[in-house]
Order: structure tokens, then C-alpha cells, then sequence
């Protein structure tokens, strides 16, 4: 069997928001800043920085505004900040950015959690979230969590992810991430799921792939036979969801640069660069992440 894979793939660093987002030792702006820099030097072209949230309820994310007037300005680079509520959108605006991630839980129990409104009022917050940010001249990116399963919930029907999509897009947004939180999507489901959607879909898709039960990197493999070569990523597979019980870890960055620099397919991004920022924050942490290619560097 031939395998039919894109020439290039996109990576976009989560690390240093989903990945620092549930750690409790917060990370000095100064070492986030170094990571940045390290991570544009080995390549990295998109990297999501930091969300714009409570900083009584986030800590981690309360220096969002000070790392967002310290990036570096780079032809080519694309930095984005994640928004839960308007005010959020406003702030990642005024502190910047050009792009504004947002997103809501295709699982109604997860999204009262998470976001503290149910799926209908949630669809209404995205609407005026991305009004703001297009009024603001910022990229919208909107994202559906949970997509494929949820904790609370069991497996989501395709039929409301599909629902959610076509209200997004009726909202116009400039890419569209499907995230799997919880790490429960398989293969099969995933080929499933882009049967469905992509004859639906008229912009960039993303997937963002937990590794909770280690099928990250076989789903990635599906879906780029499917074209999708957008991939959020985070160094060290850090990640979580303070609001999914053992979500843990998004598909490492290294690890996935690897994968896909080993079939062939082009990141532009040296992984072992990667690794050494993860090592890095493994040190400051104290503790060992999920990735694999960081401990052989
Ligand atoms: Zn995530």
C-alpha cells in the first residue's frame, strides 16, 4: 500500500500554553522568553504563547501581557494567544497579537467546566469573540475541543461536531483546529471524522492530538494521508486540561518533527533543538515529561 503524504507540514508550538498552563512551579517570563527564542532558531514558524485568562485562576498565564511586549519580531512568524471571553480577545489585541485562537467543547458537560457556559451559550460567546477579533484586524483560528470524546460524556457524535463546524464557519473564521482533549480519538475514528468534515470545510484545518492513551502519532498519520498538514504540538509532550481527569500531554513536538522528518515530509524545524528546550523545562520543573526523542539527545 502506498502512502500518500503532503510535502511540508506546519507545526504550531503549544507548549508554552497548553504544555505550562496546569504547572504549578510557574515559569519566569525571562526562561519563557528563552524558549522562544531557542524555538524560533530551530525553526519553529507559529507558536502560541500564552492564553488570555483569569490570572487568579491561571497563575501560569498571568505574565501574558509582558511576554507578548518581549517577543521577538520575526519575518515569517506567527505568534497567537488563546481567548476564552471577550475581554480575553480584547486583551490579546491590545497586547498585540495577530492571532486569536479560540474554541468551544463539542461536549456540553466539559464546556460548562471549562468554560462555564453550555454549548448553545458557548456558540454565542464565539460569535462575539470573533467579532471583536476581526474588528481588532486579528486572524481568527477557532477550535473545536473534545471533538472526538469526551470524559464526561463518552464518544461526541460526529453529527455535533459537525453542527459546531458549520456554525463557525458561518461565523468566518480564517482556520479551523479540531482538538482531541481527551486522547480518545483512534485511527479509524479520525478517518471517519475527515470523511465527514472536509467536504464541509473551506479553510485550513489544524488538528490538535492529545496522547493520552498513545494514538497521538497514529492519527497524525491518518490525517496527513488525508492532506492535513497543520499540526498543534507542544516540546516534551507537555499538555493538559485541568477540567479532563489524566489528560495529559499533546503529541511532543520533537517527537512529531522526527515521525515526519523520517517519511519525508518537511517541518523546516531541527527536533533536536526542540529537545533541548524540553530539557530545559524538565530541569526547572523537576520532573520528566511524556516525550520520547528529548531523552535521547
Ligand atoms: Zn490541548
Amino acid at each position: 500500500m502506498e502512502l500518500h503524504l503532503p510535502e511540508r507540514a506546519e507545526i504550531i508550538e503549544v507548549g508554552l500554553r497548553d504544555g505550562l498552563q496546569s504547572e504549578s512551579v510557574i515559569v519566569p517570563t525571562a526562561i519563557k522568553l528563552d524558549i522562544i527564542h531557542r524555538l524560533l532558531e530551530a525553526g519553529v514558524r507559529r507558536i502560541q504563547v500564552a492564553s488570555f485568562v483569569n490570572p487568579r485562576l491561571v497563575p501560569q498565564m498571568a505574565d501574558a501581557e509582558a511576554l507578548c511586549a518581549a517577543l521577538p519580531t520575526r519575518e515569517g512568524v506567527v505568534y497567537s494567544g488563546l481567548a476564552l471571553n471577550v475581554r480575553g480577545v480584547e486583551r490579546a489585541g491590545a497586547a498585540g497579537l495577530k492571532q486569536i485562537d479560540i474554541g468551544i467543547s463539542a461536549s456540553d458537560t466539559h464546556s460548562r467546566k471549562n468554560a462555564n457556559a453550555g454549548i448553545a451559550e458557548a456558540l454565542q460567546q464565539v460569535t462575539a469573540m470573533a467579532t471583536v477579533a476581526r474588528a481588532q484586524g486579528m486572524l481568527v483560528r477557532a477550535g473545536v475541543q473534545c471533538a472526538f470524546g469526551c470524559v464526561y460524556e463518552g464518544i461526541v457524535p460526529v453529527e455535533q461536531v459537525v453542527r459546531i463546524v458549520d456554525h463557525l464557519l458561518s461565523v468566518g473564521v480564517d482556520e479551523l483546529a479540531l482538538a482531541d482533549s481527551t486522547g480518545m480519538a483512534n485511527p479509524r475514528q479520525m478517518a471517519r471524522m475527515l470523511d465527514t468534515l472536509l467536504p464541509r470545510i473551506d479553510v485550513p484545518l489544524v488538528l490538535h492530538l492529545h496522547d493520552t492513551r498513545g494514538m497521538g502519532l497514529a492519527n497524525l498519520l491518518i490525517a496527513l494521508q488525508y492532506g492535513i498538514h497543520r499540526f498543534d504540538t507542544a516540546f516534551g509532550g507537555l499538555g493538559g486540561c485541568p477540567f479532563i481527569v489524566g489528560a495529559a500531554g499533546n503529541i511532543a513536538t520533537e517527537d512529531t518533527v522526527h515521525m515526519l522528518d523520517q517519511m519525508g515530509v518537511a517541518t523546516g524545524i531541527d527536533w533536536t533543538k526542540v529537545a533541548a528546550c524540553t530539557q530545559t523545562i524538565s530541569a526547572l520543573l523537576g520532573r520528566d515529561f511524556p516525550g520520547k526523542l528529548y531523552r535521547l539527545v
